[in-house]
């Protein structure tokens, strides 16, 4: 719902599953029970408050993909939530958002301007005017990343608040560009009480003693996570474009289809033509926004690479890995660009991708799906890429660069082993190497991504066991009730204004 004469717009979170329906199935009864529990005391607190999220979108990416359960199992345990996301009609301050998600994350042209900061400040006022008019004294503001982070001191202006700053990035180095980024949003930063990152290593100097690493989640109800039955991965992937019916359907298909992306360039729906072979071949899929930092173009070259390289798979010794080389497919999946409105380098990603594509060799090309996921429809988008993840030997996550790596997760708690790199943070707080999936050093190293990629899929055996293993490391640490408690934690000592720096709480 957008506010009148104002770019801010309210989500609307539809009520679905409350905290009951998790507390009655056996597995996440335990879970879902101790957040009850340990949540009873914010409840109370935060009675005649409200908790205010804001964010720069409501689909596509990590942040969205998160917000909707803790808002809706936040108020189903009786705490006021609302969700907000700025906006802008100008497309010059989300380049200029995204300049300053790639600086933290360590690249780009680290020279910001007066103008830029002018721009970061105007944005955000305009929404600050809309949020004034229903934020109350005494409420809970919870602004969610770079983009809307001067709200905290224009609604001060106002009114008293209890701040947070959630950042969802960071890097665990330094350089000129995430000092550049840094000190560009430091005076933004005093008017929060406390900050939240998914990892200690990225808590910056100007936020240490105020700050707590919250690892985020998992909905193991959500249509991106639910468990889906043999026949609803098919019709999912049926419905979506994904595969042609290979029989009748009781849902038709979905409005808007996945497309892919032809050796010529063009799109076309992604089931016409040769069969991506979902259903029966190996496949290795890669999902994330086209973002140059998730690494889908090393990751492209390294699987082109093992499907021309003859002898990564020995006939004679091993049949059924030969045969699997031969069969293997890498999917490499993201969301139609225009559909994530934070996000305005997608389009030039995907073309650089279609680029890289359109090269290489058609025995190869054959081999590797570009596919668009509609976002018109978070609920089809999310079990698009449920059926996806389940329908994959391997998922992998190249990243560059990575805050935490949802993605990850969702394969995890699908027992899908991973294959992701120890450069990047996020992986690292996830994956155990060898035991979730494999690490690999450097997603750019195509060599080792190759080798380490034939590995796994020659290990049938190590696939299962790590898969289990990983299935069980979300269980105990990444589902959404881990995130809640930590959230009624902080809200409640954030009230008490008792916090200070904490490491997982
Ligand atoms: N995602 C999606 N549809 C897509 C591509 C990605 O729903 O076409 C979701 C993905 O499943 C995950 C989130 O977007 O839930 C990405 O989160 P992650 O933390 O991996 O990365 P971010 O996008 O936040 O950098």
């Amino acid at each position: 719902m957008r506010l009148p004469g104002s770019p801010l717009e309210l989500v609307e979170v539809a009520p679905g599953h409350g905290l009951q329906d998790y507390e009655d199935i056996a597995h996440l009864a335990p879970a879902a029970a101790e957040f009850r529990a340990e949540a009873s005391g914010a409840v109370k607190r935060l009675t005649g408050r409200t908790v205010w999220m804001v964010s720069s979108t409501a689909a596509g990416g990590g942040v969205a993909e998160m917000l909707a359960p803790l808002v809706r199992i936040l108020r189903d345990i009786g705490v006021r939530t609302q969700w907000a996301v700025i906006g802008s009609r100008d497309p010059a301050f989300f380049e200029l958002t995204k300049r300053l998600h790639n600086l933290i994350h360590g690249t780009g042209d680290p020279k910001l301007t007066d103008s830029d900061r002018d721009l970061f400040q105007r944005v955000n006022r305009e929404n600050a005017a809309g949020l004034r008019q229903l934020v109350r004294p005494g409420d809970v503001l919870v602004v969610h990343d770079p983009q809307p982070l001067p709200l905290a001191a224009l609604l001060r202006e106002a009114m008293p608040l209890h701040t947070i700053w959630r950042s969802h990035i960071g890097l665990d180095s330094e350089n000129t560009a995430t000092r550049a980024a840094w000190g560009f949003l430091a005076p933004h930063l005093g008017a929060y009480d406390h900050a939240v990152f998914s990892a200690p290593e990225y808590i910056p100097e100007q936020l240490a003693g105020r700050s707590t690493v919250i690892h985020p989640g998992v909905d193991p109800l959500s249509p991106k996570n639910r468990e889906l039955a043999l026949r609803e991965t098919v019709e999912v992937l049926c419905n979506g474009g994904l595969i042609p019916y290979p029989s009748p359907t009781v849902h038709g298909p979905f409005p808007v289809l996945a497309q892919r992306v032809g050796p010529d360039g063009a799109l076309a729906p992604a089931y016409l033509g040769e069969s991506i072979g979902l259903l029966t071949r190996p496949i290795v899929t890669q999902v994330s926004r086209w973002d140059r930092l998730k690494g889908f173009l090393p990751l492209l070259r390294a699987f082109a690479a093992l499907k021309l390289s003859p002898d990564m798979s020995d006939q004679a010794t091993d049949p059924v890995h030969h045969r699997r080389h031969t069969l293997v497919r890498l999917v490499l999946a993201g969301p139609e660009p225009a559909g994530v409105a934070d996000d305005p380098e997608a389009a030039g990603v995907l073309e650089e991708m279609k680029a890289a594509y359109r090269v290489m060799p058609p025995a190869v090309q054959k081999d590797i799906v570009l596919l668009l996921l509609p976002m018109a429809s978070p609920v089809q988008n999310a079990l698009m890429v449920n059926a996806l993840q389940r329908a994959s030997t391997i998922v992998v996550q190249n990243s560059l660069r990575e805050g935490f790596g949802l993605t990850i997760t969702e394969a995890m708690w699908k027992r899908i082993p991973i294959l992701s790199n120890s450069r990047a943070c996020g992986p690292r707080q996830q994956v155990r190497d060898g035991l979730d999936g494999r690490l690999i050093r450097d997603p750019e190293d195509e060599v080792e991504l190759q080798r380490v990629l034939n590995a796994m899929l020659a290990d049938s055996e190590g696939r299962q066991r790590w898969g289990r293993t990983a299935q069980r490391s979300v269980h105990d640490r990444f589902l959404v009730f881990h995130q809640l408690r930590n959230w009624a934690r902080l809200i409640e000592t954030t009230l008490l204004d008792q916090v200070g720096t904490q490491t997982e709480m």
